[in-house]
């Protein structure tokens, strides 16, 4: 299958500004800017009714803007129709007509388009085969697993050949393993066929495992854009904090005592280390908190800590089962215990 072709002036593929929409009185995506680089695989993540679906449908154009402006490849494209546009959408209950066989619904958009038989069959037979699905041509999507329907939607999609795929929560539909699977597929997929992906999830970890880049939206609004390292490891707001992995977050009194200042911090729980002895807390780890371990989780790979400290607060504290003679593991319920980590592990963050 080819590449698409390049965008003009070198023009990002999404181009997004002051995007908003309003829905009666609710105002569900607020005033978004973005800029999507050819060939990125971009994510919007955030709960349940935070506008990301919104803009994937106001890029789509399924939706029109209240406001604002949406550019594909340096294309203003705000008022065309969904199928002017060079993007395809892959939805989350993948929209498959039963009636078909797989070939047909994979060709099914060239046959809107006119495309001639012959050249319809190839380009499906090619969209199959990329999602390996090169032998299933001929069944109905009900004689097909959940993953591999899903496969086929996004088949269907490819053989467009579009230079923008735009996926809302594609893999919602799929059982934990699976999805995990598909998560790696997909992303080797993207990198291969050199298509912009903007994904549409609530689901964290699926976002940080496979974006170049991601957006993270509360209330209609972006609260970061970020690698995925960098949104874990420098959360800007409170709310990335918590929303992306499990975070500490020290404010008030909290934050002057553990830290000497005022402000807002955040402190994931795998950099905090937990000793039975106060003399076993490492030389370069300057922050230090006692305390008392209120719950210890088990999760298999790791145990979760969480100690009341001694002037107030908690914290949660993770750590890894590698060795079985650690001391967090006889740090049950009761035990009083000295937390610690390195001042550049507590990171400052703005209120939201
Ligand atoms: P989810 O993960 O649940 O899909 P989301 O982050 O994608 O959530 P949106 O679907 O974009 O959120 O919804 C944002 C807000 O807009 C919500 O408050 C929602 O109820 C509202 N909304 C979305 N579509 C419509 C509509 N067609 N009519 C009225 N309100 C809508």
């Amino acid at each position: 299958m080819s590449s698409p072709a390049p965008a003009r002036n070198g023009a990002p593929a999404i181009a997004i500004r002051g995007l908003r929409k309003e829905f009666g009185s609710v105002v569900a995506v607020d005033e978004v800017d973005l800029d999507i680089a050819n060939g990125e695989f971009f994510s919007m993540l955030g709960p349940s009714g935070s506008g990301k679906t919104t803009v994937l449908r106001m890029v789509a154009g399924f939706e029109s803007p209240t406001a604002g402006t949406i550019e594909l490849g340096g294309v203003d494209v705000t008022k065309d129709a969904p199928f002017s546009r060079d993007v395809n959408t892959v939805f989350q209950d993948y929209a498959l007509f039963p009636h078909m066989t797989v070939a047909q619904n994979v060709e099914y958009g060239l046959r809107v388009k006119r495309v001639p038989r012959a050249e319809r069959r190839t380009r499906a037979q090619e969209a199959l085969e990329r999602v390996q699905l090169g032998e299933y041509g001929a069944r109905r999507p009900g004689q097909l697993s959940g993953g591999q329907r899903q496969r086929v939607a996004l088949a269907r999609a490819l053989v467009n050949r579009p230079r923008v795929l735009l996926l809302d929560e594609p893999l919602g539909a799929l059982d934990l393993k699976l999805r995990r699977e598909m998560q790696v597929e997909l992303k080797q997929l993207q990198r291969d066929l050199g298509i912009t992906f903007l994904f549409v999830t609530h689901d964290q970890e699926e976002a940080l495992t496979m974006s170049d880049r991601i957006a993270v939206f509360n209330q209609g609004r972006i609260e970061q854009v970020a690698s995925p390292r960098d949104l874990y490891e420098l959360p800007a707001t409170p709310f990335v904090a918590g929303f992306v992995g499990t975070s500490n977050v020290l404010d008030g009194d909290a934050a002057i005592k553990l830290l000497g200042e005022p402000g807002t911090f955040s402190v994931r729980p795998e950099k905090i280390q937990l000793h039975l002895d106060a003399s076993h807390v490492p030389t370069q780890h300057a922050v230090t908190a006692a305390g008392v371990v209120r719950e210890v989780v088990y999760l298999g790979s790791a145990t979760q800590s969480i100690v009341d400290l001694d002037h107030g607060g908690s914290l949660i504290v993770l750590r890894q089962n590698q060795q079985s003679s650690e001391e967090g593991d006889v740090a049950g319920r009761g035990a009083h215990v000295h937390l610690s980590w390195r001042r550049e592990h507590t990171v400052p963050v703005t209120a939201g």
